[in-house]
């Protein structure tokens, strides 16, 4: 062991075990890769502001959990907390709004950073998948979204997750709710950072975990009997929309999420094994974060699944993902057949088969350990007796069986074997 160690709240992905991340990386792109999304990559950090302004300033992101740095020349940065405010920002200053039709449709796959009390399921390095469509007001977008998350869970072979639906209303009718909200709160009993939330953000009070503060929120004016017209019409369409494409889920009238960006449709993922942490991913439409952020009008809707936890449901329900073996065919060469061998890897892995070959010099019984620890399917064994002859010995891993093959046919024989 070395005298150092992965920092408090993060952990290193290790094979075989990392292989379910990738697996998951694909099986959540992988739909949004069919349906018109298009790759982008923004930096791990930017300007501290972009953030402050775009995810919101009374956010348990922006006052608590975000990792801030000042540069040698001055600028204040912070580790990206979240992919959505980077991925518009990188939008916009490309210009992609304008360049072609809308919505821009854009995915990524990430790490990010949040500086939280570290816990199963809570890291402070984690890592997303996302999507984001912006530039248009349809509620075919929004329910385009929720069906492909609902797709990615399935493919995967998760079952027992649900989702949460909500509509949190737009600048019409949210304000109304607001202030009754507000009047409702007031009258409570909170504690005093409770109270300062009720002004700044009184939606987000009651997405409060605690039963104290829950106990207290029976009676509270719900959002749904202020929806306006639009707004109600609109939340009705999305609902139509997924209940058409056989994807259930759960009205919600309380989920607000944590970001204050969110107007009309908010939703979340949720994993009933999962304790506590139980969300393993979220979205929702945010129609004002564009020009919140020095943009134009712009409405949009994403979400983020987290990688992380979607892995832990995955090991809840015990699922087994179908990850293809690391290695198929690994080679055993003694003697001087080493070049030989290694020539036949060096094709069989061109020819696409996974293939490896024992190294450092070890005789026939370290090199079988290296075949068996493989998990290879076949093993090909040479020394200098079979390549005099112009063969190697193709040995079955699993009935233990052994026969020659002509070295010029044996990677065309693996590839049939293997298909
Ligand atoms: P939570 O309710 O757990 O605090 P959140 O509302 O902060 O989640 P989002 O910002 O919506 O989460 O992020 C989307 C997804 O990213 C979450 O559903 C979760 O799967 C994952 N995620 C968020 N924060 C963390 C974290 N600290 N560690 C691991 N995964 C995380
Ligand atoms: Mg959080």
């Amino acid at each position: 062991m070395s005298t150092f160690k992965a920092p408090k709240g993060t952990y290193d992905l290790i094979p075989p075990y990392s292989a379910k991340y990738l697996a998951v990386r694909d099986a959540i792109s992988g739909p949004l890769r069919l349906s018109g999304y298009g790759y982008v990559e923004t930096p791990g950090f930017e300007d501290v502001d972009l953030f402050a302004r775009g995810v919101g300033e009374s956010t348990d992101i922006v006052t608590k959990e975000m990792y801030t740095l000042t540069t040698k020349g001055g600028a204040n940065l912070a580790l990206r907390p979240e992919g959505t405010a980077s991925v518009l920002r990188a939008a916009l200053e490309a210009n992609l709004h304008k360049a072609g039709g809308l919505p821009v449709k854009l995915w990524y796959s990430g790490s990010y950073y949040r500086y939280e009390r570290p816990q199963k399921g809570r890291y402070r390095h984690f890592s997303q998948v996302g999507a984001e469509a912006i530039g248009a007001e349809d509620p075919a977008l929004d329910a385009e979204l929720i069906i492909l998350a609902d797709q990615a869970y399935r493919t995967l072979g998760l079952r027992n997750f649900r989702i949460l639906l909500n509509s949190l209303g737009d600048k019409e009718c949210r304000p109304v709710y607001r202030e009754a909200l507000q009047a409702f709160l007031g009258g409570l009993d909170l504690d005093e950072e409770t109270v300062r939330r009720a002004e700044i953000n009184p939606l987000r009070v009651l997405d409060d975990k605690r039963a104290e503060v829950q106990k207290q929120l029976v009676g509270a004016p719900m959002l749904r009997d202020y929806l306006c017209d639009a707004c109600k019409a609109y939340h009705e369409e999305v609902r139509a929309l997924i209940t058409a494409a056989g994807v259930a889920f759960e009205d919600d009238e309380k989920l607000v999420r944590g970001l204050d960006y969110y107007t009309r449709t908010t939703f979340e993922f949720v994993h009933d094994g999962l304790g506590s942490q139980s969300a393993v991913g979220g979205g929702g439409r945010y129609d004002g974060l564009s020009e919140m952020i020095g943009g134009p009008a712009l409405p949009s809707v994403g979400w983020a699944l987290g990688v992380d936890r979607t892995v832990l449901a995955l090991e809840a329900e015990g699922v087994e993902l179908d990850i293809p073996p690391a290695t198929s065919v690994f080679a055993v060469a003694l003697g001087e057949a080493k070049p030989v061998l290694f020539g036949l890897v060096t094709e069989l892995r061109k020819a696409g088969v996974a293939a490896d070959i024992s190294y450092g010099g070890k005789g026939l019984k370290g090199a079988m350990k290296d075949a068996n620890r493989s998990g290879a399917r076949f093993a090909i064994v040479a020394g200098d007796r079979d390549l005099a002859e112009g063969v190697v010995q193709l040995k079955d891993m699993e009935s233990g069986e052994q026969s020659p093959v002509t070295v010029t046919d044996v990677v065309a024989l693996l590839r049939t074997k293997l298909a």
